[in-house]
């Protein structure tokens, strides 16, 4: 929702005083805007982080940002895949109204963008990392971006539209990047705003040099739901191609010799054994990322920055580690539902602080502007978080959010759904080549495995989630006839990634 239309819905006037005032009170004052970090890694789940309770991991630097800021525990992406959630992030739109609704369409860059507006407004924007949408960046000074997917090992550059080569591993060469744009940006009296995103722990999951050995000789615990049977629901039943079991080596490591399994295993101990092959080198690609986030917060640090800068740390999506015996995302299960969100600033965000509001990417792009005391647009359909990381949740805040994937038939071959989550419950409705609608009840079966959609001590429920689902799809300008136009628009075909 546009903000001036979440305010006028409910009509809480305290929130929009507050909100109003504190957007004129920065604009006036614009030499003490803050300078802004993003960082954001690529298919990292908030359940391999320490701050978010990992019982497989430890991320000692993220936790810093954690420590000295607020975590977000309900922080949800609106359509769960690469592109379309970095799309959704920069525009602050849906991606049926900017757009990018699955990995095979390219982004419209000259739409209006956060960083377009910030350009705009005075701040020096640098774009440095993997981008993954197919058309250049616009609205950054300067972008130095992965082409594509881009390689873990001596990677090659997209700079100012210019090849270059790299020698080194790509997590490293990001952060060095983005700390000589910081260190040598033309005019240090502007405010910057510096998004820096790293291609890991993206598949196919190469760590670096100084992490290979790293649990060599221990064996990570398996999920609670490895070995889900998809008992009541047909969507994850059906023949995606997310398993561990069956999918893993045939999809992204066909010739990958670590995927390979030893010939005298068989049945579930090849899925166990390949289980640990990739959920250690992920773990490994991680603390490559945690350790690059730390050079850069030490640099703010060592260079006087880090009290006028707003910190954020996200990924682009959750992912399945394993759980229901899967990997990738797409599904609106909470694994690959729920995005690490982490934002310090000191002064304003109390440090260790914890929010369970439903926050959304949706929303990092007003926050943004909200921060830099640039106008929200009102065609922006988010929020800015701002008030909820003062520890004040406006009264009006949202209490559920709208999900719709569309990338099927395609990689990983997850049927299209669009649904609803509320701080209790969620509504998911599977359709194209599927019609089927699963109920969770998140208190008393966290995991989701019980469909209770056709259960009659639910139908009360049922019945007022349908008819939220229905107005949330209206107010976001949603439609089964937009979703048929891109049917139209944008013909099936196999995506890779
Ligand atoms: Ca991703």
């Amino acid at each position: 929702m546009d903000r001036r239309r979440f305010l006028k819905v409910t009509g809480c006037s305290a929130a929009v005083f507050a909100l109003a005032g504190c957007n004129e009170l920065l604009t006036k004052s614009s030499a003490k805007r803050p300078n802004i970090l993003f960082i954001m890694s690529d298919d990292h789940a908030s359940h391999a982080m320490s701050c978010y309770g990992s019982k497989i991991n430890e991320t000692p630097n993220l936790d810093r940002i954690a420590k000295g800021g607020m975590r977000f525990n309900n922080c949800f992406c609106t359509n769960s895949i690469c592109a379309p959630s970095r799309a959704v992030i920069l525009t602050g739109k849906y991606s049926h109204i900017n757009g990018l609704v699955d990995n095979k369409v390219a982004f419209d860059g000259s739409q209006q963008t956060f960083p377009k507006l910030l350009q705009k407004n005075g701040y020096q924007t640098a774009m440095i990392g993997k981008w993954h949408l197919k058309s250049d960046p616009t609205g950054f000074d300067y972008w130095s971006i992965l082409p594509g997917q881009g390689r873990y090992y001596d990677p090659e550059f997209i700079e100012m539209g210019e090849k270059k080569a790299f020698k080194g591993y790509v997590t490293d060469i990001i952060a060095d990047k983005s700390i000589d744009w910081l260190e040598n940006r033309v005019d240090k009296n502007k405010p910057f705003c510096l998004v820096s995103q790293h291609k890991a722990p993206h598949s196919n999951w190469q760590p670096g040099s100084d992490h290979k050995d790293m649990y060599k000789d221990i064996e990570i615990p398996e999920p609670e739901t490895f070995n889900d049977d998809y008992k009541t629901r047909s969507a994850a039943a059906s023949d995606n191609e997310m398993t561990i079991e069956h999918h893993l080596d045939l999809q992204y490591h066909g010739k990958d010799k670590r995927m390979t399994p030893p010939k005298d295993l068989e049945g579930k101990q090849i899925k166990k054994w390949k289980y640990q092959q990739y959920i250690k080198d992920y773990l490994r690609c991680v603390a490559s990322v945690d350790d690059n986030v730390g050079r850069l917060l030490d640099y703010l640090d060592a260079n006087g920055l880090s009290e006028n800068t707003v910190i954020i740390y996200t990924s682009d999506q959750g992912f399945y580690l394993g759980d229901h015996g899967w990997y990738d995302k797409r599904f609106m299960y909470e694994e690959s539902l729920r995005m690490p969100l982490l934002v310090k600033y000191p002064g304003e965000i109390k440090p260790g602080t914890v929010n369970d509001d439903i926050v959304l990417n949706l929303d990092f792009a007003q926050t943004a502007l909200d921060y830099a005391g640039v106008r929200q647009p009102d065609d922006m359909q988010g929020a800015s978080i701002r008030p909820l990381l003062k520890g004040k949740t406006p009264c009006n805040w949202r209490k559920s959010m709208y999900y719709h994937y569309y990338e099927y038939p395609g990689w990983h071959m997850v049927k299209r759904h669009y649904g609803i989550r509320t701080a209790r419950y969620k509504l998911i409705h599977f359709y194209y080549d599927i019609d089927a609608w699963e109920l969770y009840d998140l208190q008393k079966d966290p995991n989701e495995l019980n469909n209770v959609y056709d259960a009659p001590a639910f139908a009360d429920i049922r019945k007022e989630l349908t008819k939220q689902l229905d107005e949330l799809r209206k107010q976001y300008g949603d439609s089964d006839q937009l979703t048929q136009s891109f049917l139209e628009k944008y013909p099936e075909g196999d995506v890779r990634r």
